[in-house]
């Protein structure tokens, strides 16, 4: 089986820092469509998600509960079945005594999607991780997943190294499920399926929107390496001005 591991906040849904109130959880606009086309192409769909609320101590575990109903709900009501929902409640310095530890499943640490994996015979390295975040890109990597970030804003730092470099970097999860699609065709172990699925996908072809090879290498760590520079040079012009 392969999945798609998907971050919730900021990614799937849209960002509302520790909300767990279901009546505030709304599915990106720009996520829709791709997260149904990654669920027609055959990828199992998770949520991979960061809890510390739970140990901040902002809401109970018990919260999560109707979380995840509700998610479940959204996507169904698009066509989607959810195969998993993994949270991590912990924090280092929580201040609930039983989630303030430093644990191996909270993101950049790959415990959850290791999990996730083995719970549904879930092939890694035939997966994806989706995150709005370099610390998402790192757990993807990490547990041997390609990785694709979306850069909306929400990572600010962007500390790098080598295991927090993302394979792809779109804007939204309905470009990440274009490029997923993209590289699926050109490769021959999943070639058939992924064709078909493109020959049903007659509405892309129409108005251009597939992704092309070429504009899948110009989406990739080149992409990822200018801005870091910028960003870089936008601290350096910080410093310089001091
Ligand atoms: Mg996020
Ligand atoms: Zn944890």
């Amino acid at each position: 089986m392969k999945a798609v591991f998907l971050d919730k906040d900021g990614t799937l849904i849209e960002d509302v820092p520790y909300n767990v109130d279901p009546d505030k959880i709304r599915l990106c606009k720009s996520a829709l469509e791709g997260v149904q086309s990654l669920a027609a192409a055959g990828y199992q769909i998770f949520i991979i998600t960061n809890q510390s609320g739970v140990a901040r101590g902002y809401f109970p575990e018990t919260a999560l509960v109707a979380v995840e109903r509700h998610l479940r709900q959204l996507l169904a009501d698009i066509g989607v079945s959810l195969a998993g929902f993994y949270y991590c409640p912990h924090h280092p310095q929580g201040i609930v005594t039983e989630f303030a530890i430093a644990c191996d499943c909270r993101k950049p640490r790959p415990g959850l999607l290791k999990v996730a994996a083995k719970e549904n015979q879930i092939e890694l390295g035939q997966s994806w991780l989706i995150g709005d975040i370099l610390n998402d890109i790192e757990a993807g990597n990490l547990a041997g997943c390609r990785t694709i970030l979306i850069d909306n804003g929400n990572e600010t730092e962007w500390q790098l190294s080598k295991q927090r470099l993302p394979n792809h970097i779109v804007k939204n999860l309905t470009e990440a499920a274009r490029a997923i699609a993209a590289i699926d065709c050109f490769n021959p172990k999943t070639n058939l399926v992924n064709l078909k699925n493109n020959h049903k996908g007659t509405k892309e072809d129409a108005d251009g929107k597939r992704v092309s090879p070429s504009s899948l290498a110009s989406a990739t760590q080149r992409d990822f390496f200018e801005k870091w520079d910028e960003i870089n040079k936008g601290k350096s012009q910080i410093k310089s001005d001091e």
